[in-house]
């Protein structure tokens, strides 16, 4: 891993925002696009741009190769049993509302209990307020401990013979906190009970395997693993998405369509209605490589060596209030006193550092914390502690300039 010769991927970065050389700590937001995913994109609209699943001619059968051999790469990039498990979809939100509306729709009856934790993105609550709402079903959250963290014993006491559905997420995009989903989903299925699982913030910086793990549902997206924005991805256990049924309706994804009735075609398909994200598709796989080339045990590494380093910096700052846990992923969040966090993003930016300001998506979370909002640093494979080092610097001087 050296992450000086993986800038030389990554052109974006080499540029200056406002007099300054860029530093960009907004991956949890949105991560950078190396050359070769841009690559693996132009080839396709320069050489074979055409839809998938249809056309005969030479085009198509490029483009549905290049789109059904990127599912195959996210299969055994989470070492999914079957390719059909796997549903390409517009990000992790589109793939959360799908499970919360086809299977939680499916299963969920009046009384049922859906838990989840006060650390989701909003993108992990909303669908599943909605599905209580519609089926007279109780959300449940598993408590937290003061650094940001859930223990079993809360695990335990929260997931009931009640509880149909666990929903939780694989990392907190504000605490950095990894939750132990091995854990989690052996109590959600000694209850009975299915696990959903939001993996934006885990599958980009760990190696995750969805049958190690014994998830049935397990979202993520590409944007936030340097691939294109638009693609994410739904990964299902087949017997459960065989029973689902879609929640889009249209070209592709039927079998026979009569004036008044159709049946669906087979998985994954059936949850891909109209022409699918193939550009996206396609640099997905190529950011696959990427990560896999470096690996996500080398990356992991690295990022915690990062994490380590900044919290150790950032605490020499005065005022600095950081929150979330000792042990966690590659991004922290804190404020600093008497600095509003949008005034201490903009104050960065004016020294070309671009951190994150606002609630992160995670108001209940925010609530939880006592703050309306906080500002957030997360580092990926990009990222040097020299980088660290003159973002310490303009924090220092942000501090000094407002007091
Ligand atoms: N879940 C978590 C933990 C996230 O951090 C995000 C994005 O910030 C999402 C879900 C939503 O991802 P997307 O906007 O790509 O659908």
């Amino acid at each position: 891993m050296n992450a000086k010769d993986i800038r030389k991927d990554f052109p974006i970065l080499d540029q200056q925002v406002n007099g300054n050389d860029l530093i960009y700590f907004d991956t949890s937001a949105t991560s950078q696009t190396p050359s070769p995913v841009i690559d693996a994109m132009t080839a396709y609209y320069e050489a074979y741009n055409s839809n998938v699943h249809r056309g005969v001619h030479t085009l198509g059968t490029k483009a549905t190769d290049g789109y059904e051999q990127a599912r195959m790469k996210v299969r055994s990039f989470i070492n999914a049993k079957r390719f059909e498990e796997v549903v390409f979809t517009r990000g992790t939100t589109a793939a959360i509302n799908l499970v919360a509306r086809s299977f939680g729709d499916m299963v969920i009856e009046p009384g049922d209990e859906i838990v989840v934790t006060e650390m989701e993105h909003h993108a992990n609550i909303v669908p599943w307020q909605e599905l209580a709402k519609r089926t007279q079903a109780e959300l449940k959250f598993i408590p937290m401990e003061a650094d940001g963290t859930l223990t079993m014993e809360n695990v335990e006491a929260t997931i009931g013979e009640k509880t149909k559905i666990v929903a939780i997420t694989h990392v907190s995009n504000v605490l950095g906190t990894i939750n132990d989903i091995k854990a989690i989903a052996e109590v959600a299925h000694r209850n009975d009970a299915y696990i959903a699982v939001d993996g934006a913030q885990a599958v980009p910086h760990m190696s995750v395997d969805v049958q190690d793990l014994d998830v049935d549902f397990y979202a993520f997206s590409g944007h936030k693993m340097l691939g294109p924005t638009g693609i994410g991805v739904l990964y299902g256990r087949s017997e459960l998405l065989d029973d689902m049924e879609p929640i889009e309706y249209g070209g592709d994804m039927i079998d026979f369509v009569d004036l008044r009735t159709s049946t669906w075609t087979d998985l994954p398909v059936k949850f891909e209605a109209g022409t699918p994200m193939i550009a996206e598709a396609i640099g997905l796989a190529a950011a696959i490589d990427y990560i896999e080339d470096i690996g996500p045990e080398a990356i992991l590494e690295y990022e915690q060596e990062l994490v380590n380093y900044a919290l150790e910096r950032m605490r020499s700052v005065e005022g600095i209030e950081i929150y979330g846990p000792e042990s966690r992923a590659g991004l922290i969040t804190f404020n600093l006193s008497d600095v509003h966090p949008h005034d201490l993003a903009t104050a960065l930016d004016s020294e070309g550092v671009a951190v994150r300001a606002g609630h992160h998506c995670a108001q209940p979370l925010m609530k939880w914390l006592g703050v309306s909002s906080t500002a957030r640093a997360s580092f990926y494979i990009y990222n040097t502690t020299e980088e660290i080092d003159s973002f310490i610097e303009s924090l220092k001087r942000t501090k000094e300039f407002f007091s």
